[in-house]
């Protein structure tokens, strides 16, 4: 019988997938069982909640990364927490897509100012951002805080401010962000949860 060169290397290929004999030192089932590992196994777990409504998913962010020094992590899975006890693993279509806005290059990673009169928006710093918008609620407190009404009664209110919580927010973050927005005199206080 003539083998061609390329029956030899398909017949030594079907041998080393039904697991007769090694490719060039390569066994194909070894490799085929490796591929059925998770990708996750290896992978470092971080606990965190779904960023988009207040039912508050709990989800795990799988990171490659052994946190040494020079070692960046970088996400690889995010699936839902079997642990948690609002979730118990399960993710919405829009949790489940979180994935997307974690790892996005449109993703914005810095706060953005446009200056008077610009019509571009410019990457400034935290410290940068802070004080310009703890400036600008003084001003207008300042400006705008009632103390009284027409007929002489307390008020103590800025109504030309609103605050909107986000919706990850848990009892406790929330219970202090009203207590601090009201500390400044605010009426309008919501939560995106009911937006
Ligand atoms: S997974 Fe869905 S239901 Fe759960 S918090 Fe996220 S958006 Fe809401």
């Amino acid at each position: 019988m003539q083998v061609s060169r390329r029956s030899f290397i398909k017949g030594v290929l079907i041998a080393s997938i039904i697991g007769e004999t090694d490719l060039f030192g390569l066994s194909m089932n070894k490799a085929m069982a490796e591929s059925r590992t998770l990708k996750i196994e290896k992978a470092k777990e971080t606990k965190s909640i779904c960023p988009f409504c207040a039912v508050g998913c709990s989800m795990i962010a799988y990171s490659t990364g052994d946190g040494s020094v020079n070692a960046r992590p970088s996400i690889m899975h995010i699936e839902g927490d079997p642990d948690s006890p609002i979730n118990q693993g399960r993710l919405c279509a829009k949790g489940s897509a979180t994935m997307q806005i974690t790892v996005n290059k449109n993703r914005v990673k810095t706060p953005l100012y446009r200056r008077k009169g610009s019509k571009e928006w410019e990457e400034v710093s935290w410290d940068f951002a802070l004080d310009k918008i703890a400036l600008l609620i003084k001003e207008e407190r300042d400006k705008n805080f009632i103390t009284k009404d027409s007929q002489g009664y307390t008020l103590n209110q800025l109504p030309t401010i609103a605050a909107v919580g986000g919706s990850p927010c848990a009892n406790e973050n929330n219970y202090l962000f009203v207590k601090a927005m009201r500390s400044l005199g605010l009426v309008y206080i919501d939560g995106q949860a009911r937006i």
